[in-house]
């Protein structure tokens, strides 16, 4: 048995990654400030004398003793991260410097939650792991690819400096039960506003693709990275190579849900990427993990568990 800090715990992924852990047999330490995650997120595992709740701000110190830290603490659906650009920059780089002090201090082993953000609207198509990017700096995006760029460097500069111990994960388009309806990503979004017989809002023409994974695909991953040998340190893609454009998307929302929803269109936002799809050899190699949850499936336990929000 070990003790793990999550950060991030009560969100989507943390929320589904506490309950993995708490099944394993571990101890753990949700670490979140509730920004847009939830106790009902975790509510199930409250009674559970190995689980503790801590409501706090990785943009401050924590100190606690742990074998394990999986970092996580960051909004990641645009409209979350815009809402307050300079919490979002602060959240991942100063809850890298925080989590990776405390990793330094007590020798825990320590996984970043990157993200294929970093890669921004690449030109080198799947992505591979040595792909360098191609992000906007400057750009309402960049709180979020540059935040999760720099907290990659500190969890570098931290290996190579202090010997740390790292792992750093590049995770795809996720999605799930426990995201928010009002999420504002277009999984949940499509198939909230199907379930309503709500027009769908396709931002742009929708030919822009992009590569979901189902969360359970990504728990095993994130689990199994984290037990790889030392010195395998990353960064390595997790996500679902099955490529789909946004109108593909919308139409497998309509047809699964049996939906009168009708498309409309409205403005792309700025930086959007173009396409996104992982190369995942890396993962299958030193993880021997590949998602085994397609689309369809993925999404019929969307529909099911939105299935209170049905007109
Ligand atoms: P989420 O918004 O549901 O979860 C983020 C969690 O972090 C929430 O519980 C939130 O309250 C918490 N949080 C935010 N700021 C915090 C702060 N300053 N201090 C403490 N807690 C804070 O999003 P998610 O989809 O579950 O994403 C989890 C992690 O995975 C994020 O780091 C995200 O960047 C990364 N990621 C997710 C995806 C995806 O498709 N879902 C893709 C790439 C990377
Ligand atoms: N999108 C859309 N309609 C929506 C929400 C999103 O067409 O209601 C598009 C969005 O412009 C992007 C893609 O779907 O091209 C994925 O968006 P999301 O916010 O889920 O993730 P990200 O852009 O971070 O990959």
């Amino acid at each position: 048995m070990k003790k793990i800090l999550v950060s991030g715990g009560a969100g989507f992924i943390g929320s589904h990654l506490c309950t993995r852990l708490i099944k394993d047999g571990h101890e753990v330490i949700c670490l979140d400030n509730l920004f847009t995650g939830s106790e009902e997120n975790i509510a199930h595992l409250k009674g559970n004398p190995r689980f503790q709740f801590v409501l706090h701000d990785v943009e401050l110190p924590y100190e606690a003793e742990v074998d394990e830290i999986y970092n996580l603490a960051c909004p990641a659906s645009p409209v979350h991260y815009q809402h307050d650009a300079i919490k979002t920059i602060k959240t991942s780089v100063l809850g890298a410097i925080n989590m990776l002090g405390l990793a330094k201090k007590t020798g825990a082993k320590i996984m970043q939650a990157s993200t294929s953000e970093i890669y921004g609207d690449p030109v080198i198509h799947p992505q591979v792991e040595s792909y360098w990017g191609n992000v906007n700096p400057i750009g309402i995006r960049s709180c979020y690819d540059e935040g999760k760029r720099c907290a990659e460097t500190l969890f570098m500069d931290y290996y190579r400096q202090n010997g740390i111990r790292i792992k750093i994960i590049r995770i795809f388009n996720t999605y799930g039960p426990r995201m928010l309806p009002d999420d504002g990503r277009v999984v949940s979004n499509f198939v909230v506003q199907a379930l309503q017989d709500k027009d769908i809002t396709i931002y742009g023409s929708g030919v822009q693709t992009r590569s979901f994974q189902y969360v359970d695909d990504l728990i095993e991953g994130m689990v199994r990275m984290m037990n790889t040998e030392e010195g395998f340190i990353g960064p390595v893609n997790l996500g679902n190579p099955n490529e789909f454009s946004i109108l593909e998307l919308a139409e497998k929302v309509i047809r699964l849900t049996g939906s009168k929803s009708k498309l409309i269109f409205k403005p792309l936002p700025h930086d959007d990427p173009r396409q996104r799809k992982p190369d995942i050899t890396l993962a299958k190699h030193k993880l021997d993990w590949q998602p085994v949850i397609e689309l369809e499936e993925g999404l019929l336990h969307m529909i099911e568990y939105f299935g209170k929000y049905r007109s």
